[in-house]
């Protein structure tokens, strides 16, 4: 073996695949954590970025909500301005 560990995929969806199924992973091990104990708010963020490292405050029932879709992630809300109104 040589070189480093290169996932076999090529394409931009699949990319964005592969990270929400990693983010998944790990919150799935959380949840199970969780549920256990205490909850703890700090799932991590589903969404397609590499690399983001949004936490989501979730309780482990938000979490089995999300999680109930299969096409449904834990996405951490936009970054709005502080300003940004609502009507
Ligand atoms: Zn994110």
């Amino acid at each position: 073996m040589s070189g480093s560990l290169q996932p076999p995929f090529g394409t931009r969806e699949q990319r964005i695949a592969y990270n929400e199924a990693w983010s998944r992973t790990i919150n799935e091990k959380a949840a199970e954590w969780k549920l256990g104990r205490e909850p703890m708010p700090d799932f991590r963020c589903e969404c397609w970025k590499e690399g983001c490292e949004q936490r989501i405050p979730l309780s482990a029932e938000d979490w089995k909500l999300a999680r109930a879709k299969p096409n449904r992630f834990a996405v951490a809300p936009p970054t709005t301005s502080p300003t940004a109104s609502r009507r």
